[in-house]
């Protein structure tokens, strides 16, 4: 194989294409010279074929990244690299998709519940999963699939949303602060829950939900 850098993806250019598209699949990464050719290739037309800008109704969060083989071995992978598509043919209807996705995965024996609208496996023995244990600021196990149509209200998209915008959600959990040693997730279940029953939250016990 030749470590030649191909050509930028913009027809008119002849630039080597040393960034690479982080949402593309990664066998088929468009390669652009700039962030200025990458810009006018997105308005042109790679938003619509961009694997990243697809949108599915759910993904699952592994546990492990999926993509690692393809990225160089001397990064750290990044989050869109545990990101998966997982359409669910029953969605909108929070029991089936749940039926769906447990036995699609094989949870049937152990469901569990990260956090609304998080659907995981409480299997111990899974490997830990990096991005969901911060974002819930606990250890999680074993891969988490997110379904949109749940009745998180940690959202911003419409029903559907792509691996772009899911990465944009994550990279804010990342940064966002931990307030009495919760994360921005459980918080703001709590804040649900207690409007709910019109009470104030700090009369949930640490560590509910
Ligand atoms: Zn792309
Ligand atoms: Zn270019």
């Amino acid at each position: 194989m030749s470590d030649a850098t191909p050509t930028c993806t913009v027809p008119s250019c002849q630039k080597p294409g040393t960034l690479r598209c982080s949402g593309c699949h990664p066998s088929q990464q468009a390669r652009y010279c700039s962030s200025t050719c990458q810009a006018a290739d997105w308005k042109r037309g790679h938003r619509r074929t961009c694997a990243g800008a697809q949108k599915h109704n759910c993904f699952l969060i592994r546990a492990l990244p999926i993509t690692t083989t393809a990225t160089d071995p001397n990064q750290p992978p990044k989050d869109a690299h545990y990101l998966e598509p997982f359409p669910l043919h029953a969605y909108g209807n929070w029991g089936k998709e749940r039926q769906e996705i447990q036995a699609r995965l094989n949870w049937a024996a152990a469901p569990g519940v990260a956090t609304p609208g998080w659907e995981n496996c409480t299997d111990d023995t899974r490997p830990v999963n990096p991005i969901v244990t911060r974002c819930l600021g606990r250890t999680v196990h074993g891969d988490v699939a997110v379904v949109r149509s749940s009745t998180i209200e940690v959202n911003y998209y419409g029903d559907a949303f792509s691996a772009n915008e899911f990465v944009r959600t994550l990279a804010y959990h990342r940064t966002a602060p931990r307030i009495n040693g919760m994360g921005d997730q459980q918080r703001r279940e709590r804040e649900r829950i207690a409007a709910k029953f019109g009470l104030h939250e700090s009369f949930f016990p640490p560590g509910f939900p």
